[in-house]
């Protein structure tokens, strides 16, 4: 195994619950509620994990600040990535937007073939440059909409396999930590779909491949809390995080 890098967060309880942050050559899942901090820590985690890599603001900051020193890779299946988002998040990080921005290659994919290939391309990308991050935001939306039929789910779930398969050889083959969110399931009952907001999506398929789950939800006020919900060497334990102008912060 390439030696893995962890990238921070943003916030110290919720990088200590992870064991120092996110990991390299590993993939991190986030699920939970709408507005839980998915997204927002996607952001984030854009911004942190470069914070050793662009030469001139190299010493501004702390040690304790540590991130992994590479590219990004954004790829968007619901529209909610905001550039705009990343410049007071660079900011607090004592970066430079603008240089951050310019690290972080960014695309929407519209259906989960176009998703499949963007992966495709991306590999290609990163045997060339040196990438730490990929994002997935998020990993299963396109796959409900493509795979909506009656009868589908078999398919669906063959093909999300394939796609997975392909995700953990990158964050393998590159030594790329991969955060990937994911959507909750809607299960019938009393008539109507009524979401469970501590079941993710994607069943045994996603479950095996992802290294590290996190379920995130709502707390008081800003507050967010994550639980880690299944990882191999983490306790089953909570942290709370906020979600500030300046990114995931505690
Ligand atoms: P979904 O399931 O709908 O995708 P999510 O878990 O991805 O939800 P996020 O978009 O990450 O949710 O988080 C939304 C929350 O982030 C909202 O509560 C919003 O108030 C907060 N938020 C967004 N931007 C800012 C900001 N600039 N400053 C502070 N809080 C913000
Ligand atoms: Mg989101």
């Amino acid at each position: 195994r390439k030696s893995v890098v962890r990238v921070t967060t943003g916030s110290q309880a919720l990088d200590e619950l992870l064991g120092g942050g996110i990991e390299t050559s590993a993939i991190t899942e986030a699920f939970g509620e709408f507005r839980s901090g998915k997204t927002q820590l996607a952001h984030t985690l854009c911004v942190s994990t470069q914070d050793i890599n662009c030469g001139y603001f190299l010493f501004q900051l702390p040690t304790s600040m540590r991130g992994g020193n590479g590219k990004v890779a954004y790829i968007d299946t619901e529209g909610t990535f905001r550039p705009d988002r990343i410049v007071p998040i660079a900011e607090r990080f004592g970066m430079d937007p603008g240089a951050v921005l310019d690290n972080i290659i960014y695309a929407r994919a519209y259906t989960y073939e176009h998703q499949y290939n963007l992966l495709l391309g991306l590999a290609a990308k990163m045997s060339e440059e040196p990438f730490r991050l990929l994002i997935i935001d998020s990993i299963i939306a396109l796959f409900r909409v493509d795979f909506s039929g009656r009868g589908e789910l078999a398919e669906r779930q063959q093909r999300l396999g394939q796609m997975l398969s392909r995700i953990t050889k990158i964050a393998e083959e590159f030594n790329v930590a991969v955060y990937m969110t994911n959507q909750v399931i809607a299960d019938p009952g009393g008539g109507m779909f009524v979401t469970d907001p501590k079941k993710p999506a994607g069943g045994h398929v996603l479950a095996h491949a992802v290294t590290v789950r996190l379920m995130f939800r709502k707390g008081k006020g800003e507050q967010r809390v994550c639980k880690v919900f299944d990882a191999p060497n983490l306790p089953e334990a909570e942290a709370v995080f906020q979600i500030t102008p300046g990114g995931i912060a505690d």
